[in-house]
């Protein structure tokens, strides 16, 4: 069992490797994160990770991933204006948000939207707090990605467990 961490860029030759997505911005919680920002520690990219579908214990999470521009993530921490803590950060902000500050939300909806179309899919453990496994996504399998909170009956587009190797 190898260690090393395999950069975003490199996914193709992870075979036994732990994808480098480790620092993670929360924004939406349920039983664990289901939206955010991850961060490839080999080459800096940022994602907006969105949560696809989990297990009925809410301990495997699979997230599709698309690319922020550079500067999002700092924009993102100027926004929040606190102290990152990493490697998994819930910004105090966003637990008890103010009124004041939910009027300033579509300033981070702005970061949000410059998203390109998602190109990974990652499966992450609520319990050891990394990710497990990644892998491209093709175009084709694109319009298969939304919101696991946007299913109408909680049924992905498509079996994404199946797509990175998992049993249900
Ligand atoms: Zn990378």
């Amino acid at each position: 069992m190898t260690t090393v961490n395999c950069c975003c860029k490199e996914l193709q030759d992870a075979t036994g490797s732990r994808p480098a997505l480790q620092r993670m911005v929360i924004f939406d919680w349920y039983d664990g994160p289901t939206s955010g920002i991850l961060v490839c520690e080999e080459c800096g990219t940022a994602y907006l990770f969105v949560m696809v579908d989990w297990d009925k214990d809410h301990e495997l999470r699979i997230f599709s991933l698309a690319p922020l521009p550079g500067g999002s993530l700092d924009a993102v921490i100027t926004f929040f204006q606190e102290p990152a803590k990493w490697p998994i950060w819930f910004p105090e902000r966003l637990k008890v948000p103010t009124a004041e500050f939910r009027a300033q939300m579509d300033v981070l909806d702005r970061i949000i939207d410059c998203a390109g179309e998602p190109t990974i899919i990652l499966a992450w453990n609520r319990s050891a707090r990394n990710a497990v496994v990644a892998k491209y996504l093709p175009s084709e399998l694109i319009p298969m990605v939304k919101s696991w909170f946007d299913l109408e009956d909680g049924h992905p587009l498509y079996d994404w467990f199946a797509y990175m190797g998992f049993e249900r």
